[in-house]
């Protein structure tokens, strides 16, 4: 049994609970560990993302909620930042690395708010051309490897989210394969772990998580090792669907949790 998640939003991005309640929840429910990972900052305005001058305050919640919670549940202050984040708000715990945008002629378009907005972007900037978005958006991904700080790859192939029910990709072209293991290759010279994240599966998008199952497969027989992440946007989805994917990473699965010993035995 998988007893983190590391990929948790609350109300200071789009999630729908405070940090407090969701802390509540992860104890009730025997978590060893929760690691929290709003979304950080833009270097443009969204409406989704911490705010840069609420990112104080969400750092003195967690820290008080680490302090509530000593000796029985781990929490940890990290952030999900995009490639584009405004990163001037100093260390956390750790960084999820996410491509939530493309950067085209100067223009971001968003990977995964719409299919509606999906087709509109690859209409205007990638003349109708899906594979081309797809390698654009790779390149991207490929270049969170320059981070300075990473500690895990977010949703690798996000540029799939609408791909079950729509169909505009194709994974088996030579092209698509080509791009997402060039991407692959560079991340996994960081040795992070990626995600294997059920998000898109709780929220109605997806039927399997991210990456998806041919990526994990190259993914660990090139050395990458992985997390499960729920990527929870509310209490209820915390560590959802751990116990049916873990096999995703083919035996190459990190459990940060087993090394939180906590004093008090859990519920
Ligand atoms: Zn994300
Ligand atoms: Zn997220």
């Amino acid at each position: 049994m998988i007893c983190g998640d590391y990929h948790v939003h609350s109300v200071f991005s789009d999630g729908r609970d405070t940090l407090e309640d969701i802390a509540a929840v992860a104890y009730k429910t025997g978590m060893k560990e929760i690691g929290f990972s709003d979304h950080s900052p833009m270097i443009f305005d969204t409406d989704w993302n911490v705010r840069k001058d609420r990112m104080k305050a969400y750092r003195e919640t967690v820290e008080l909620i680490k302090k509530h919670y000593e000796g029985r549940l781990g929490v940890l202050c990290g952030i999900e930042r995009d490639l584009y984040a405004d990163r001037d708000y100093g260390e956390l715990d750790y960084v999820i690395g996410s491509v939530h945008f493309v950067k085209k002629d100067g223009v971001f378009c968003p990977v995964d708010s719409s299919f509606e907005e999906l087709q509109r972007e690859v209409e205007a900037r990638f003349a109708g051309d899906y594979l081309s978005f797809a390698e654009y958006y790779y390149d991207e991904v490929a270049s969170l490897s320059l981070s300075k700080k990473l500690d895990i790859v977010g949703h690798f192939d996000l540029v799939t989210k609408f791909n079950e029910k729509e169909k505009y990709l194709d994974a088996e072209s030579e092209r698509y394969k080509k791009a997402w293991k060039c991407a692959a290759d560079e991340l996994i010279k960081r040795d992070v772990p990626f995600e294997i994240n059920t998000g898109a599966i709780s929220r109605g998008y997806r039927t399997t998580p991210y990456p998806s199952k041919e990526i994990c497969g190259y993914i660990a027989s090139r050395g990458g090792r992985f997390i499960l992440s729920s990527d929870s946007h509310a209490k209820e989805t915390l560590r959802y669907k751990f116990d049916e994917f873990g096999n995703y990473a083919n035996g190459r699965l990190v459990d940060r949790a087993c090394a939180y010993s906590p004093a008090d035995p859990l519920i």
